[in-house]
């Protein structure tokens, strides 16, 4: 994966940017931000090894600002790219020199919250871990768990599709939304989906869940809430080999058993989070498994058992079950800090996000090792295991010459490794910048050209996040072009546009 390049910025809009900036304002008098220094936090988002300031950042707080802001940019060729927490791994909220930036953060209301029917209407800003701490006075919870909670917005959720710990037995973010509104680049505001369980028509909403941000700014989303588990508890499994672990994983789930987390962390990682939290990891292990089983007490002790007897018989060197939830959930904060732990080991690093098949874990993780060898740059392993969710870290240092270069072609191995083996480009993440280039990788050019489709669908001129997921752009018109044979139009009796 070589440095991937954005679209050069158009002159044109660079230099009509003070009536840019002037038309934000009018629209969203106390919510625009054009000085240098209040646009640099807006610069990047969690990948943070690009940046970019943008033209203008606009931070819109009701519908109607965001539809007329879109509505203004949509009548004057002006680029927009939403953004949430900026918390993204793949660059999807990357600024535009030539482009708006809009931040949804304002949104942060929880409007509505049916405990009887089970769902919640939030705003966009709302953060993950906000709607559970909406709900859980009454024993209810949202189960996608990004590791970034406390922080990622559920407008950002939507957009990436993101998953957690808990989306082996719960789902990801699309299973767990039941409907969105939305506002299309022409200031347009659509609804799909509601608060019933399923919708008639086209299955729009699978469309807009992991859109990234390209076909609508999202301004309302309903989650379903589901009720916190009798019981949960977890146990600790460590390993002398990655393989064993990797093989212990398939076997569980070969075995019937959902859990409702199947986590794993190899060395590196599981020092780098003892060393932050001190929660009793054991140091000399080569991989660690965290499993968590939910449900009634009765199930949970049983599956346990069945758990400890498949890894013991995958030679696993020590299990330990957590007997209080205070226990359970220290096993759980190493995990969740894996990544800021890994970030005091190393000056910076480039966190991976690929899927493979659950049986290939033992398989990828040897030629992983091989590559991090071949690329001379340290990777510790901390991922969703039972869905064969990979999030190798690459530990690098910008500030050493070539490293960065040397992270990115190691990550594009690491990619192309997992769709060799039959698995995908991203599993939560997000393509972003980040995976775009690799796209080819994964799709052929009639997949790309009928993914540009719905893109040009909801978004023909190209201003929602371009230069995102896709490759190339093309104009929406050249893909829609007509092959005419020996001076004849196929169909001619059909009315053209
Ligand atoms: C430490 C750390 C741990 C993480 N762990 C996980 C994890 O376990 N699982 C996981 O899935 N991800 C994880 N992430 C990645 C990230 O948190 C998620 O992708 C999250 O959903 C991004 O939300 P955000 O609000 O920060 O969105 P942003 O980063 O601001 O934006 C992400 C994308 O969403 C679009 N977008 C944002 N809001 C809207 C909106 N209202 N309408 C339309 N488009 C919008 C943007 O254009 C962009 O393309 C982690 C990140 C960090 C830094």
């Amino acid at each position: 994966m070589s440095h991937p390049v954005m679209p050069e910025p158009d002159a044109g809009t660079l230099a009509r940017r003070g009536e840019i900036v002037a038309a934000m304002r009018r629209i969203v008098p106390d919510g625009t931000i054009d000085g240098a220094v209040g646009m640099k936090p807006y610069e990047s988002d969690g990948l943070t090894a690009y940046r970019t300031v943008p033209l203008v950042v606009v931070l819109p707080e009701t519908v109607e600002q965001v539809a007329a802001v879109l509505a203004w940019c949509h009548a004057h060729d002006v680029k927009v790219v939403p953004r949430g927490a900026g918390t993204s791994l793949s660059g999807g909220a990357l600024p535009l020199a030539d482009g708006v930036l809009m931040s949804m953060m304002r949104f942060n209301r929880v409007k509505r919250v049916d405990f009887e029917n089970r769902v919640a209407v939030v705003e966009p800003g709302v953060t993950n871990l906000g709607i559970t701490r909406a709900v859980e006075h009454e024993g209810f919870y949202y189960a996608p768990d990004p590791s970034s909670q406390i922080a990622c917005s559920i407008g950002g959720n939507v957009a990436e599709n993101s998953g957690g710990v808990h989306c082996l037995k719960y789902g990801l973010t699309t299973n767990n939304v039941l409907g969105v509104e939305m506002v299309l680049m022409t200031g347009e505001v659509l609804r799909i989906g509601g608060a019933h369980l399923d919708a008639p028509g086209y299955d729009l909403l699978a469309l807009i869940v992991g859109s990234e941000g390209l076909l609508g700014v999202v301004t309302e989303v309903t989650v379903r809430i589901l009720r916190a588990p009798e019981t949960a508890r977890a146990v600790l499994v460590a390993f002398d080999s990655a393989e064993a672990a990797g093989l212990t994983v398939a076997d569980v789930i070969a075995a019937g058993i959902i859990p409702g987390g199947m986590e794993m962390m190899d060395k590196p990682a599981i020092n780098a989070a003892e060393d932050f939290v001190r929660v009793g990891y054991p140091r000399d292990a080569e991989a660690l498994l965290i499993v968590e089983l939910d449900g009634p007490p009765v199930e949970v002790d049983h599956l346990l058992a069945r758990v400890e007897a498949i890894a013991r018989g995958r030679g696993a060197t020590d299990c330990r079950v957590s007997t209080s939830d205070a226990e359970r959930m220290a096993f759980w904060a190493g995990r969740k800090a894996a990544f800021p732990a890994v970030g005091r080991i190393s000056p910076d690093y480039y966190c991976m996000d690929g899927t493979i098949p659950r049986r290939e874990l033992p398989t990828v993780l040897a030629r992983m090792r091989e590559l991090s060898v071949k690329h001379g740059l340290r990777v510790a392993n901390v991922f969703h295991a039972g869905d064969g969710n990979l999030h190798p870290l690459i530990l690098y240092d910008a500030n050493a010459p070539g490293e960065l270069e040397a992270a990115e072609a190691l990550g594009a191995d690491i990619l192309r490794l997992c769709v060799e083996v039959g698995g995908v480009l991203t599993g939560e993440h997000g393509v972003g910048i980040e995976k775009r280039d690799l796209m080819p990788a994964m799709f052929t050019e009639t997949d790309l050209a009928h993914q540009i489709r719905v893109k040009c669908a909801f978004d023909e001129k190209h201003l929602l996040n371009p230069g995102k997921v896709f490759p190339e752009l093309h104009r929406c018109a050249e893909l829609g072009r007509m092959h005419v044979s020996g001076g004849r139009l196929p169909f001619p009796d059909i009315p053209r546009f």
